[in-house]
């Protein structure tokens, strides 16, 4: 049924190992760590043996390659990850404040995530594509945003499907990008919020009025993110609640794009809705127990024993 793909930010992640002062005073430093929500996601794609592409870029140099093999070690093509040697890869320092909440510094702008473009390459990718799994982050990026719409139309024609992770702040809602989440919304088979997400695209505050909305407009499944809590999935055939794993979370980076890639991939192997539920839970905790977003991707072996060994909340 074709290749799952996604276009979007290949960055490394480097993290902060005090909560004190963050990046005000001199410490040592854990990482470079593969991060990049489009790159996190797809990973975990292709450590389920599902078929995985890319379309992005990196900069010629040690975090660009360090992506690249990581990402090729679990069996994504990478054909349409452009190399540009005059852009260092993105990059995002990641601290934690004494609350539990993280603060980045992100260079992506001005780096080769910054630079993703409509490549030969790139254009073969989503030619062949089966899934387009598109991020909220990539959106606001012209070139980025032009890919996808101009995909949307011969992907849906040959059959192909659409999931949506808006991943975004309320301030992206807010400029000239609101109308390119809506197109995209109207385009989604699988919508994929978190926290406050499913209000803001339903513009609706009550949860059941807000899935009802969205299912009404043509999104036919809705997963709802509900970190330590677990998930619940909607869709014209009713709700499925499914409560999280007890785990110590050691870094919550990654979660929800482990978790959305899990559930899609159960769902596409003919997984039913719950079971594909318990397997993405139990993708979105094995990652927070590990260090750094990519660390703890996991395939269907390594998370049935996971599930065999952790307690449900
Ligand atoms: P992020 O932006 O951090 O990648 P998100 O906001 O998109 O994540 P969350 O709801 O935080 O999504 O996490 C996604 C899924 O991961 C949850 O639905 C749950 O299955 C799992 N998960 C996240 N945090 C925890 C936790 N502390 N304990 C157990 N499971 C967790």
């Amino acid at each position: 049924a074709g290749k799952i793909v996604t276009i979007g930010e290949i960055l490394v992640e480097i993290m902060a190992t005090t909560t004190g002062n963050g990046f005000l005073e001199p410490q040592p430093l854990v990482g470079p760590f593969p991060s990049g929500a489009p790159a996190i996601f797809i990973d975990q794609v292709g450590k389920l043996g599902h078929p995985a592409a890319i379309v992005s870029a990196v900069g010629d140099d040690d975090f660009g390659t360090l992506n690249l093999e990581r990402l090729r070690r679990d069996g994504v093509d990478v054909s349409a990850v452009a190399v540009h040697a005059g852009a260092a890869t993105g990059s995002a320092f990641v601290r934690y404040r004494p609350d539990g909440g993280r603060a980045f510094v992100y260079n992506m702008r001005d780096s080769a995530a910054g630079r993703i473009a409509a490549t030969p390459e790139a254009e073969a990718v989503l030619a062949e594509a089966g899934h387009l799994h598109i991020m909220g982050s990539g959106l606001p990026v012209p070139a980025v945003a032009d890919m996808i719409l101009k995909t949307l139309p011969g992907l849906k024609a040959r059959g192909g499907t659409v999931s949506f992770d808006p991943n975004i702040r309320r301030e992206m809602l807010r400029d000239g990008s609101k109308a390119i989440f809506h197109t995209v919304l109207a385009a989604t088979d699988l919508f994929l919020p978190s926290g406050e997400e499913l209000s803001l695209f339903s513009g609706e505050g009550d949860e059941d009025k807000a899935v009802a909305g969205l299912l009404a407009t043509g999104v036919r499944e809705i997963v709802l993110k509900r970190g330590a809590r677990g998930a619940s999935h909607f869709s014209q055939e009713g709700r499925t609640d499914m409560p999280g794993f007890a785990v110590t979370e050691i870094d919550p980076t990654g979660a929800g794009d482990c978790f959305g890639a899990t559930f899609l991939v159960a769902r596409r192997f003919g997984k039913p809705v719950a079971e594909a539920l318990r397997y993405a839970n139990a993708a979105g905790a094995h990652t927070v127990t590990m260090q750094g977003p990519m660390e703890g991707s996991a395939g269907f072996i390594e998370l049935d024993r996971f599930m065999a060994q952790t307690r449900s909340l």
